[in-house]
């Protein structure tokens, strides 16, 4: 095991708390076990305040970090997009990393799904429809999120062509994935260009998630 990133440059942890007193003063930063804790509270808007938990992944800003509200405000339910181990459903980590070119550091994380979370949040405590639409967690919201990029959510076509986009094998002439019968280049040729642009890490991500429900469900089968 590597040592966090704090340790291994420590130059970017001062560029974290100096962020933090210039932009967050009332976010600050806590050491715990070898683990980087960003806590304290956060206005949406004036008057509207949460109070959270973050904490930065040992690769920081590599992966997304995890978002707990610890102010007692949002109900730990998937409904309300509270995860099962507690933190907030920020979104598909694919989306968000294409929408943060792959760097989630402390003011993107804030700024872009931290905030707009929040505010969602807010929206269903008066009474309003939560924003941003349902999406599904986990591989099913990874599948639907490929459903739209190359349109079809079948986890052996998906991986198969993520396999075959981070090998670069990909070529315009090929049948379009969707199974429309025309070629890629003529079809989903948007969705293949934002696939091959999002960082491999992500796509490495996507795929592993795919490959193990594939796998557990595989054992399910011969089990049954
Ligand atoms: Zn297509």
């Amino acid at each position: 095991m590597s040592s966090p990133w704090f340790e291994r440059d420590p130059a970017s942890l001062r560029a974290l708390e100096h962020t933090l007193r210039a932009r967050y003063p009332t976010l600050h930063v806590f050491l715990e076990n070898g683990t980087c804790h960003v806590r304290g509270t956060i206005a949406v808007v004036e008057n509207d305040r949460y109070q959270l938990d973050i904490e930065l992944p040992d690769d920081y800003p590599d992966s997304l970090p995890l978002v707990w509200e610890t102010g007692g405000r949002i109900p730990q339910e998937l409904d309300r997009h509270v995860l099962p181990i507690g933190a907030l459903c920020l979104g598909v980590p694919l989306r968000l990393g294409i929408a943060l070119k792959g760097r989630f550091d402390i003011e993107s994380i804030l700024e872009i799904p931290v905030r707009n979370f929040l505010i969602g949040n807010s929206l269903v405590e008066r009474g309003e429809d939560w924003p941003h639409g349902d999406r599904a967690h986990g591989v099913a919201g990874i599948l639907e999120e490929f459903d739209e990029l190359i349109g079809t959510d079948d986890k052996m076509r998906v991986s198969r062509f993520l396999l075959d986009v981070l090998q670069g094998k990909i070529r315009g002439h090929w049948p379009c994935p969707c199974g429309s019968g025309l070629v890629l280049r003529k079809c989903h040729r948007e969705g293949w260009e934002t696939i091959r642009k999002a960082p491999r890490w992500l796509l490495h991500h996507s795929l592993d998630a795919i490959m193990k429900d594939l796998e557990r469900r595989t054992k399910k089968a011969r089990a049954g």
